[in-house]
């Protein structure tokens, strides 16, 4: 792995290059026979229309990755040329995300910067009969271009005088027609086998206010239009997006080709990263928060950038996850658990742990003296220079109501009665007695302890017992809401590889901790002892009240 690091000028460690995929191949070929006379250039080109999700951290992984690697320069660039979906909240967030995931680009840049020269653009393409204007309705410029299997039929429009199509362009941008009167649309062909080259509208009259231009511009470029001029104004050298644009390519070739770009950019596509047991997509994230069914695109259970980072995932587990899911043209849904192995790896040695007992049972010990407290030592990690704690332990304690079994389970080595178990860095103990209600629901349960056995003492380890729970002194123990999560999405039963929204993602927990997590600060991340990764939530604490979120659980059945 160590070589495949990439290292910043400043020193910052990426620890990612999406190493060794076919896009380098091309890179590496192009750099041989000198294709272009500028250093390596990619960008990231989000629409500002929602919140960055998993997908999106693969793309900004690839392409500042490759940037890195090759010494070039990256651009994020907001691909804004649609006024109607855009909105300011999201420009914002969209770059806070992108250096939370530790990149940093050479250059911020915004699409809408370049509408003169897409202006101009067109202007040429008119001029040299390689576009005009048509009259048609969007339905029917639909009706009129065709199927997979027939060509589709010429515009009334498509011969009349490069002149008359300028004049009416001009006309066009100067607010002299309404929304959808009248388009300019490419002139290529419409028998082509490619829809997407049958004659393709590239401006349209749009009477809009857009979040960067205002009310400038009433006619605005379609984004197969604007994307390859947007490319080629800085200088790209390799546009990496999904495989969704590939038949698209032609008509980016076809853009650059009639504008007489020199040393275009070219375009390559690669499997957009599909997970499973969550939903991705901007559009059905927004269904969401709209619907109230989440709280907000940084909901702790989604996959965008926000919310994996308040449910406590480290850029280092994502840019991780990225470089193992690896850049392929096949699409395929990676298994969730292979994102939350990274996450668990990443965090393994770098936090404390602490007890905390998330559906809590009260345990009495009674031989042990009322009124008495000693205080155990606990390790805070299993890396000793972490160093240790103390707890305070007394008669009355809690543990996990299911580390209790009135009947025991087959191999369940926990609590039962007549069972002695090992208290985590205290006594062994032996359950007596259980007290219940009329219902038959457990209450409390009696144990007695053994004075001879706690931990850290001579002869501790005497007698051989299987179990070792975790508890907290109930006299001192701070009540904290803690929220445990599960898969977001579960399969659909009748649509294979369809995945729907579980309303019992999120569960609730009045739990019951050390004295010390009362003091936790919002992101403080920690091990809670048998139970997983915990952070304090960045959104819901307050000052000395934490909320925490369950980053992730210990164990995983994914195997790298
Ligand atoms: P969505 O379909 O999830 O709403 P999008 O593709 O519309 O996403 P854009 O803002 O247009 O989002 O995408 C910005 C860049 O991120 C594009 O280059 C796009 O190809 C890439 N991208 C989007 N989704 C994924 C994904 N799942 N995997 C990899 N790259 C992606
Ligand atoms: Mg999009």
């Amino acid at each position: 792995m160590a070589e495949d690091l990439i290292k910043k000028a400043d020193g910052t460690n990426y620890g990612t290059t999406m190493a060794g995929n076919f896009i380098h191949d091309i890179i590496d070929e192009d750099i041989k026979n000198e294709k272009y006379h500028r250093e390596i250039r990619t960008r990231f080109p989000p629409e500002p229309n929602g919140y960055l999700h998993i997908g999106h951290c693969k793309s900004v992984c690839l392409n500042a990755g490759t940037a890195l690697k090759y010494g070039g320069t990256f651009n994020l660039r907001y691909d804004d040329t649609n006024p109607i979906t855009e909105d300011e909240e999201f420009v914002g967030n969209i770059e806070k995300d992108v250096q939370w995931l530790g990149f940093q680009w050479d250059n911020l840049l915004f699409a809408s910067d370049y509408f003169d020269k897409m202006y101009e653009c067109a202007e040429k393409l008119i001029r040299d009969g390689n576009a005009f204007i048509s009259a048609e309705t969007a339905d029917e410029i639909k009706a009129t271009r065709g199927t997979l299997t027939q060509p589709g039929t010429n515009s009334p429009y498509r011969d009349r005088p490069w002149e008359e199509s300028l004049q009416i362009f001009h006309d066009m941008r100067d607010g002299k027609y309404a929304d959808g009167e009248v388009c300019l649309r490419a002139k290529i062909d419409m028998a082509s086998p490619n829809i997407n080259m049958r004659d393709p509208v590239i401006y349209r009259v749009l009477h809009a206010s857009h979040h960067n231009t205002g009310d400038k511009w009433c006619v605005y470029p379609m984004y197969d239009y604007a994307h390859p001029i947007e490319d080629a104004i800085e200088g790209i050298t390799h546009s990496i997006g999904t495989l969704e644009f590939e038949d698209h390519r032609p008509l980016y070739n076809w853009v650059l080709e009639k504008l007489e770009w020199p040393e275009p950019p070219q375009q390559i596509e690669f499997a957009k990263l599909g997970l499973t047991n969550t939903i991705m997509s901007k559009r059905n994230i927004k269904r969401l928060v709209n619907e109230g069914t989440i709280e907000s695109w940084d909901d702790p259970r989604l996959c965008t950038i926000a919310g994996m980072r308040r449910r406590g995932y480290t850029p280092e587990a994502l840019r991780a996850f990225c470089e193992s899911v690896g850049v392929a043209k096949a699409e395929n849904k990676v298994d969730y658990d292979q994102l939350e192995y990274f996450v668990r790896e990443d965090l393994k040695n770098k936090v404390e742990n602490r007890m905390v007992v998330l559906d809590p049972l009260k345990v009495i010990i009674d031989n042990y003296p009322e009124g008495k407290s000693e205080m155990c030592t606990l390790e805070n990690a299993s890396d000793p220079e972490k160093g240790t704690r103390e707890v305070s332990f007394s008669r009355e304690l809690w543990i996990e109501r299911d580390d209790f079994m009135e009947v025991p389970a087959k191999k369940y080595f926990r609590m039962f009665p007549g069972n002695e178990v090992r208290l985590k860095g205290a006594y062994f103990v032996t359950c007596t007695d259980v007290v219940k209600d009329e219902a038959g629901n457990v209450l409390e349960i009696h144990c007695t302890y053994d004075p001879d056995t706690k931990s850290g003492t001579p002869g501790a380890d005497s007698r051989k017992v299987k179990g070792t729970i975790h508890w907290v002194d109930a006299a001192t123990a701070v009540d904290i809401p803690v929220r445990n999560y599960t898969y977001l999405a579960l399969p659909d039963p009748e649509k294979p590889n369809f995945f729907n929204f579980d309303p019992g993602s999120r569960q609730d927990k009045a739990a019951k901790g050390e004295p010390s997590l009362k003091e936790a600060k919002a992101g403080e991340r920690f091990q809670f002892f048998r139970n997983g990764y915990y952070i304090t939530d960045t959104v819901l604490s307050k000052e000395g009240e934490p909320v925490f979120n369950q980053t992730v659980g210990l164990k995983s059945s994914y195997k790298k």
